[in-house]
């Protein structure tokens, strides 16, 4: 394992290839994609993209995996061995994926050892929990027949993953897919390989080979030509909401079934009547959090015009004083935008926003010096219908708007294409519950950020996706129910031609 004393950049491969069949695959030439580590903009690596039949190969390897009766009809202990096994690699690798995934990323390490890996680790370990409590369903039709239900894999899942969190969101979607018996080939953003290279190795070091592949290249050629695949029969995808359209166009043409987890502008409501700091520190936390590139972020901060101003200062005055540096150091609050191009995007909302009127309250800049580092932004916009209120910046960029009473928080909540997540602040229990259940997301937070429970539904409304993660509602999309009937007395049969 590697050490906090050891130079982070050496875990960084030269070359990162694709992990087919138990093997990484070799130096085949095509076309390389440089790596940047956000903090100073250098090229840390380079990727080898996987071509239409390096897929093939890979997608062949999960079906032969899957025909294996040994893995996909394996008993529960066994699979549970497995994936308890995988979560104790993950956790004794912590440092060296933490590193690598802040070298791509950009995330704060000791946040991602904090959080991201312990997460990746806990995906397995809850899966391996979730399969024995799998809930059984039989009718009985009068004294006469029996029918129950059972439930199978679906074969080889398509995982699609987005750059903002690569192990949290890719260890979900390998963990679900391998706890109920599929396959998979995971294809990670190409800007983001190197922890989940680091990842798909030390899990196939214990799965069989062909169960966990691994194709890196760009969405346009790798991505799409693994969801075209023919004998794919899944896929699971989160990222940004038109390329969930083209990957719905692709599962629609081939028939398979799709997730696809989205974007959001989530609204964080915060009334007059919360507890204030704690709203403010909540405010904070929900749109600063992993660089404030994150699907959850409460990004349209809506306040009850009784407080606004107070709450608003408070709000900038601890965002001027947020620590933006180097993610590899402990000191660092908030690191780089992953990418010089997404810097760009998030910079240009500053225009943007002051074009439809909004006051720039702080930040909006670069910083000077190498990296993709911006100043923590909020602006004051007039009107929840301009742009930097409906359109998902994803960056430490906060769009403040007054609100006058509930109607009107739900009304402005419930404007917006997306609806992923919402949080609101209120000490008034009627309130909670009626705004709560009013605002149309798949899911609320009150008086709180960003808590998982695992076992309940996750995912978006609207355009924030389809499908849903979850004890139950991954087990429905990564099995295949079957019912049997069978008489249980002695039934006569109508005899024809008899
Ligand atoms: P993208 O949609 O650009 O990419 C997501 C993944 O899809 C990447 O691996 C990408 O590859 C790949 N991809 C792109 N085009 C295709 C295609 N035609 N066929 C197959 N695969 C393709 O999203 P980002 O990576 O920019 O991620 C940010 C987005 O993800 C944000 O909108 C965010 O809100 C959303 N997100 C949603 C979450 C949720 O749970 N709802 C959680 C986290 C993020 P490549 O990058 O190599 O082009």
């Amino acid at each position: 394992m590697a050490t906090g004393t050891s130079n982070p950049f050496d875990l960084a491969p030269k070359l990162v290839t694709s992990f087919i069949d138990g093997q990484w695959v070799g130096d085949q030439g095509g076309h390389r994609i440089p790596t940047f580590y956000p903090g100073n903009g250098q090229i840390i690596s380079e990727l080898q993209e996987a071509d239409a039949n390096e897929v093939d190969r890979a997608v062949r390897s999960a079906r032969r995996a899957f025909n294996d009766p040994k893995w996909s009809g394996m008993a529960i202990e066994e699979r549970q061995s497995i994936l308890c096994r995988i979560a104790d690699a993950i956790d004794a690798n912590a440092y060296e994926l933490a590193t690598l995934e802040t070298l791509n990323a950009g995330i704060v390490r000791r946040d991602v050892l904090g959080r991201q890996v312990v997460r990746a680790a806990y995906n397995f370990r809850f899966f391996a929990e979730v399969i024995s409590q799998q809930p059984g369903q039989v009718w009985q039709q009068n004294k006469d027949y029996l029918t129950f239900v059972t439930r199978h894999p679906v074969g080889v899942a398509a995982l699609i993953a987005p750059w903002n969190s690569p192990l949290a969101l890719a260890s979900m979607k390998v963990a679900a897919a391998i706890a109920y018996g599929n396959t998979c080939i995971l294809k990670p953003s190409e800007q983001t390989p190197l922890s989940l290279a680091r990842m798909v190795e030390i899990i196939n070091e214990i799965t069989p080979v062909g169960v966990v592949n691994l194709v890196n290249g760009r969405g346009q050629t790798t991505g799409s030509a693994l969801v075209d695949h023919s004998d794919v029969d899944l896929i699971a995808f989160t990222g940004g909401t038109e390329t969930g359209r083209t990957i719905m166009q692709a599962a629609g043409r081939r028939l398979k079934p799709a997730a696809v987890e989205l974007g959001g502008k989530s609204a964080n409501i915060i009334f007059a009547d919360a507890d204030q700091e704690r709203a403010l520190d909540g405010a904070l936390v929900s749109i600063f959090s992993n660089n404030g590139q994150q699907c959850l972020a409460g990004s349209r901060i809506l306040v009850e015009d009784s407080i606004f101003d107070d709450f608003v200062g408070r709000f900038v005055e601890r965002a001027r004083k947020i620590k933006v540096g180097d993610p590899l150091s402990d000191e660092t609050e908030i690191g780089p935008i992953a990418s010089a191009r997404h810097r760009e995007h998030i910079l240009s909302y500053v225009d943007i926003a002051q074009s439809q009127g909004a006051t720039l309250l702080t930040g909006g800049k670069a910083l000077d010096r190498d990296g993709y580092y911006i100043e923590p932004t909020a602006v004051l916009a007039p009107s929840n219908g301009d742009r930097v209120c409906q359109e998902e910046i994803f960056g430490p960029f906060a769009a403040f708007v007054k609100f006058s009473d509930a109607e009107d928080a739900i009304r402005m909540a419930n404007e917006s294409q997306f609806g992923l997540v919402g949080y609101l602040w209120t000490q008034n229990v009627d309130k909670a519950l009626r705004v709560s259940q009013a605002i149309r997301t798949g899911l609320m937070w009150v008086n709180t950020p960003m808590v998982r429970e695992l076992r309940a539904p996750f995912g978006g409304v609207k355009d924030s996706g389809l499908g849903r993660d979850g004890a139950t509602s991954s087990m429905a999309f990564f099995t295949e129910e079957k019912t049997t009937t069978i008489p249980i007395a002695d039934v006569p049969l109508r005899k024809f031609g008899a």
